[in-house]
Parts: C-alpha cells; structure tokens; sequence
C-alpha cells in the first residue's frame, strides 16, 4: 500500500462513503441528504463545536449566575403551556453529584429531542429556583456515548437522521485507515515553515480528534489557511492572466477635454479624488487593461471620479459606458452627468467649424422605438461618446464603434456576470478599461477575497462643507409619534423627507403592500394634509420617473418608498429620512438609506425606527446592536468592520458560494490576517510558476474543489 504514496484529497472525493463500516444504503442516503458522498466529503465536513470535558462541571460543583459545561443525562421531559400561551418544556436531568431542571421557552420541538436516558452537554448559566438549580434555555448538544477529553460536536440533522456520535464514528475510521500512508500536503515545505502551519494529516487528526484545545486551534488554523490560499490561488492565477494575456488600449491622460472638464468643475477637487484619479490614469495609460475597484462612501464624489476616466476614453477617440444597477438611477446618472458635461465639445473633422458637441445617451429598455434605434445607431458609428444605461447596454444587439472604458456603478446589485458581458465588449480585439464603483464599504481583506482579482482606490474623503447627519434610534410608539412631528416641522420649514418601509422577507409583493400600507396610514394619520408620494419596485417605470421628478421638484412633501431609493436618488432638499422597522435591514443597507439625506446645505436627521421587542421571557429586549451602530457613526468603512464582525462565521463567500469551494473553518472576520498571509502566498507561488506546472499537486486540488463555476463567480469580478 505504501508505495501508493500519500492519500491525496482527490484520492479521498474517489472512495464512496459505503466503503465504510457503519454505512449501508440507509446512512449513504441519509449523508447523501447533507451533501456528504465521499470521504472527501466526509473529512471536510469538520465539528462546529469542540466540548473540553475537562472544564466540565458537575452539578453539585453549579454556581449560580456562572456559565459552565455540564454533562447530563436525561431524566424527564414535561410540555407545558404558559398563561400568555407560549410553550414551555421543563427537563430534569441529573450526572453522578445531583439534579436539577432546565427549561425551554418557544422550543416545542425539544420535547422530541429529549428521549430518556440520553446524554447531553449543556453550557449556560444555572439560577437558583425554587430551592433547586435550574437553567434556561441553555446550549444543548447531544453527545451520544463518546469519550475523550475533547468532544467534537458535529452538525447534526435530524431530518437526515445523523447525529454527532455517528459522524465522529466515521471519521474517526476514515483518518484511521489513511495514517499508513499519510495524507498528503500540497503546500509548499517553505510556506509551511515561514508561517508555521503545521502538516495537514495533523491537522485533520487535530481539528477531528484533538487531544487539547490548542492542539484543535493549531489545525483550525492551518486548515482555514489552506481554504484561503486555495480561493487566493484562484484569484491571483487569474489576475495574472489577464495581465498577461489581454491587450489593453493606451488611453490618453491630460487630454483637452479632461482639462476643460475640470476647469468646469464649480469646486476643486477633494485630496482623495485627486489621488484616485492619478491611479486610474496609470492604468488607463498602460497597455494592460485596468481592473479597479472605487470604494467610496455615498457622497464621496465618485461621479466626477467616473466621467474624468469617461472622458479619457472619448479624448483617444474611443467610447466610454457607465452602467447602473437600475433605471431610475441610470437616468439621474445621465441628468447629472449632462449637466456636468454641458458645453463641453469634441473636435470633429468632418465638420466646418471644427467642433461638435460631447454626446451623451441614455440607453435603458425605457429607450424604445427611434429613440432607441438613433442610441444605436451612435453607439454603433462613435457618435454617442458616452453612454449611460441599465444592463440594457451588454445586451448582445448593442455594438459600440470602440468601447474604450466601462464604469460599473455597482452599488451592490449587480452580477458578476453582468460586469463581465460589459468588459466582453472588445474595441478591435482590445480589452476595455473597467472599473467598477461601490458605494459599500468593504473591509480590506474582504475586498481581498471578494474582489481579489481587482486593484483597489479609496475615496476616503467627503467633499468639504456636509453637514453630518444626525442618526437617532426611535425604538417604541412614543418615540415614533416624535418622528412624525419632526418630519411635518421639516416640511413646514421647507425641507422633504423619505419614509422607507419595512422589508418583508423576500417577497416584492409583501413589500410592495407594506408601502401601500404605510401610505394610506400616514396619509389619513400622521402624516395628515401632507403631500406624499410613493414609490416602489412594481410600479411602471414611468410613473417611477414621474414620482421622482415631482419629489425632485419639492411638489411631494414625502416619498414613502421601499428601498428602490437606496441608490442613487439625489434630493439635496430631503433632510430627514425615517426608516420603519430599521432592525430588520442590515447595516450596509441602512447606511446606504441614510446616505439618501444629507446631500444639501441643511442639517439632516434619519430615524431609525424599531418595535419595542420583547424576549422569549417577556421582558424588553434593550440594545440592538446594528442599530446602535449606525446612530454611532456615519463612517462607512467602521460600518463594514462592525458588519463584519456582527456577521460572525460564513459572512460574504456563503453566500455567494456553495459547495466544496465554502469557506469551512476560515472566516473573513477572525481571520483578517490569515486572508493577507495567504494572498501573499498566492502571489509568491503564482509569480515563480505561472501555471502551476512545479505545484501539480495544489493545481490538482484547485481543480477539485472548484467548479467552473466557484471559478467563473471568482474571475469575473
Ligand atoms: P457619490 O456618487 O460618491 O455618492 P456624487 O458623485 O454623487 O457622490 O457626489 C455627491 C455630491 O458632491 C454631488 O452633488 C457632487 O456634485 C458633489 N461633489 C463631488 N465632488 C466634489 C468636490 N470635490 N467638492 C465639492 N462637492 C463635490
Ligand atoms: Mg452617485
């Protein structure tokens, strides 16, 4: 066996998980039902909790008001209904010191958990009651008959019928079987050693079977490293790649209309816009084509960022296109871009007075009929400059003469894919400059994993002369009756407000009614005798522009809105904003809403409105805090690191990916510093073998964990 050499991960996604003992065609399908169909699978699928059983306490050792692990066995299990009819389940269990009683509220389904006689581990907080311990609502894991100090607790499921004790059985003979010939590492000896990483047959028999908790961080480590350097791989392959291989136009920097462009400008530019733009243009003037990232904060000044890299393009003779995420903002972008442009003129030989002016098209599915054909026809012969759209403009009918630079406004709504079709659009086989704008804020090593392929600039600076807003939590009725009243003395005073909806699940229809909901109520209620506007994401998008342009226009007091106006709308007369059940946005999107008011001269106020909660228990629940966070502070990269570290574990890839390629034991949040150590790697093995050919074995691993697909949704950022 042994001149088979080491156990490869590869090796292991080839042996079904029959082969085991234990698994007969019952246990295959219910593992199949978790997504486990190898031992690949099997070993990858690590322990979400570790119990130290020798923190373990007994429960005569119980001090109340103390956390602390006990193990226990099930005595007795007793359904209860309370008087404001909520399920109540008590439980009596006891080890060798005593007794005492747990009790669970709103959990009916414990009842089913809790056989007689089982074993369970417990960790919370024991209060006296009654004379005797009891603790409420504790961590409950089911630990089955396993010993050894360190227990490793598995996801469990009980639809698939599988229980920890049963996955660590399997594992256990997995790692077993494979520890003559030893599992093979991948990772370069050299990177191991400067990072001390330890090897990964020990890694997996300490994440497994540890012996202690250091031992178990140590593996956790070196395995979430693995994770990320595979991710990192992937991403700097990539980004080599493209530098190498795709010709990029050498665009012109400095040129008149850039120039007569800033001297238009009625402000100076701010430090940050001043640095960003001299980092563009090193791209735009080199030969590769440039892949960047604008991280700036909602009001940052990012469009005139964007129409200088625009003009760049139209000053070589070429085009540029600026994408937005959705109609309405795609027509303020072409307002406001206009406006910035209006009077600006392109040399033009063909005609007698040597000049014409920039032209500027929108192209929406708005756009039809000739309207639409004439956009076209421009776009198609370089008379449209500058075109402006939804991703009407990457449709396939859509030709551009020579499209030499591609802003993405991304705001987070659009796909990969999307920004990918955009930059598909060669000029004469030459790759158009792109880069891509978002208004969120993502933290340094997020930005790293998510947009690893991308350069990244930073508009950290808000243009002088904001006033800040003024963010206040409104948590309860009363408070709320104080918005209302803030919001008419704003309106009385001349300013506007926005009033955002609640989100409702998922569903555009529920949300939709919400608004309506919300409308009616304010108009016969509290917000009486003002004149208010809806909008949301189901009304024609005529009669959306027709809204906006009356709100713009200050003929509407207040838009009630979903979050359609999360991007883009620009209403400098809108001072006051109050968002309903804000706890149930996230805090990305909460900043965005915000950043909505406090684009004019006058102070501006968001409320942040909540229903007093209350706990299982009945007592008011204080403290939210992604709330808390955004009255704290307007700044929204400390937004993004609070979101971050709020988030916890999975965070952004989870949800982007699925599968083999997840991120498991790494998590962009406590791991900030493995995220860098591991890009680093990447580019360390990357540049001395571009392809890989001296790394067969960690190519070979690439290849087996990420589908085309994990691949294609990495690259194409
Ligand atoms: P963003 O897209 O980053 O949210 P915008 O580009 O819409 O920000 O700019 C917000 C506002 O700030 C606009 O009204 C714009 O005219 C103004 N602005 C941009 N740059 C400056 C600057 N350097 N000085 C003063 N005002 C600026
Ligand atoms: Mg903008």
């Amino acid at each position: 066996m042994s001149e088979l050499g080491p156990i490869t991960m590869r090796d292991l996604s080839l042996i079904p998980v029959e082969r085991l003992r234990g698994v007969g065609p019952k246990k295959q399908a219910s593992l199949a039902m978790v997504g486990i169909t190898n031992l690949l699978d099997l070993v990858t699928t690590y322990p979400r909790r570790w119990i130290d059983r020798t923190n373990e306490a007994r429960i005569a050792d119980l001090i109340p008001g103390q956390e602390a692990l006990v193990l226990v066995t099930i005595r007795s299990v007793t359904k209860r209904t309370t008087r404001n009819r909520r399920s109540m389940i008590n439980v009596n269990v006891g080890d060798g010191s005593g007794r005492m009683d747990l009790v669970f509220f709103n959990q009916p389904w414990r009842e089913r958990q809790f056989k007689e006689g089982l074993h369970v581990a417990l960790f919370g907080k024991a209060d006296t009651y009654r004379g005797g311990l009891q603790m409420s609502n504790p961590v409950v894991d089911l630990i089955g008959d396993r010993t050894g100090k360190i227990v490793p607790i598995y996801p469990q499921s009980e639809k698939a019928q599988i229980n920890t004790w049963e996955m660590a059985g399997w594992v256990e003979e997995t790692l077993r079987r494979c520890a003559e010939r030893t599992i093979a590492d991948p990772v370069p000896e050299a990177i191991r050693r400067r990072h001390r990483l330890i090897d990964r047959s020990e890694a997996l028999a300490g994440i497994h079977l540890p012996d202690d908790m250091k031992t178990k961080e140590l593996a956790r480590y070196r395995l979430a490293f693995d994770e990320l350097l595979r991710v990192q791989l992937v991403l700097v392959l990539r980004k080599r790649a493209l530098e190498r291989d795709s010709l990029g136009i050498v665009h012109t920097i400095g040129g008149p209309l850039v120039k007569r462009f800033y001297e238009s400008l009625p402000f100076p530019l701010t430090g940050a816009q001043t640095r960003t733009i001299e980092e563009i243009n090193a791209d735009l003037g080199s030969t590769q084509p440039m892949h960047r990232l604008l991280q700036g904060d909602v009001g940052s000044g990012k469009t005139v960022v964007a129409v200088a890299a625009l003009l760049a393009a139209v000053d070589g003779g070429h085009q540029g296109a600026l994408m937005a995420p959705t109609e309405v903002l795609a027509e303020q972008h072409a307002t406001s871009v206009r406006a910035m442009l209006d009077g600006v003129t392109v040399p033009d030989p063909g005609n007698l007075f040597g000049d014409r002016p920039l032209r500027v098209e929108l192209l929406t599915n708005r756009v039809t009929g000739a309207d639409r054909k004439q956009v076209l026809a421009g776009l198609a012969d370089g008379s449209v400059d500058i075109a402006i759209g939804t991703h009407a403009l990457i449709q396939d009918t859509v030709d551009f003469s020579s499209l030499g630079v591609v802003v993405v406004d991304e705001q987070h709504r659009f796909g990969v894919e999307q920004r990918a079709a955009l930059r598909s659009k060669t000029a004469n086989g030459a790759v158009p400059d792109t880069l891509v704008m978002t208004a969120t804020p993502i933290p340094r090593t997020a930005a790293m994993t998510v947009y690893g392929d991308l350069d990244v600039s930073v508009l950290d600076e808000l243009p002088p002369g904001r006033t800040p807003i003024v963010t206040m939590w409104a948590d309860g009725g009363l408070m709320e009756a104080g918005v209302w009243n803030d919001i008419k003395d704003e309106v009385a005073a001349g300013r506007q407000a926005y009033v955002v909806c609640p989100l409702v699940g998922e569903s555009e229809k529920l949300e939709v009614a919400s608004a309506e909901e919300t409308l009616e109520r304010l108009a016969f209620g509290e917000l009486q005798g003002l004149r208010l506007g809806m909008l949301h994401g189901k009304l024609p998008s005529d009669e959306k522009a027709v809204t906006m342009d009356r709100f713009r226009r200050g003929e509407l007091d207040v838009l009630v809105a979903t979050t359609v106006i999360e991007v883009g709308v620009d209403v400098p007369n809108a001072t006051v904003m109050a968002i309903l059940d804000a706890d149930r946005f996230g805090i990305a999107q909460l900043h965005q809403l915000r950043g909505r008011v406090g684009r004019g001269e006058h102070a501006s106020t968001c409320w942040l409105v909540t229903q007093q909660k209350e706990d299982d228990e009945g007592n008011a629940v204080v403290g939210n805090p992604r709330v808390e966070a955004l009255v704290a502070t307007t700044d929204g990269f400390e937004l993004a690191e609070v979101d971050l570290d709020l988030r916890g574990e999975g965070t952004l890839m989870s949800t982007a990916q699925k599968g083999r390629s997840d991120l498991k034991l790494a998590s962009l949040r406590r791991d900030r510093k493995l995220v860098e150590l591991a890009r680093g790697a990447a580019f360390e093995i990357v540049d001395g073998d571009p392809d890989l050919a001296k790394h067969s074995s960690l190519a070979d691993e690439l290849d087996l964990v990420f589908s085309d697909q994990d691949e294609e949704f990495l690259a194409k950022s």
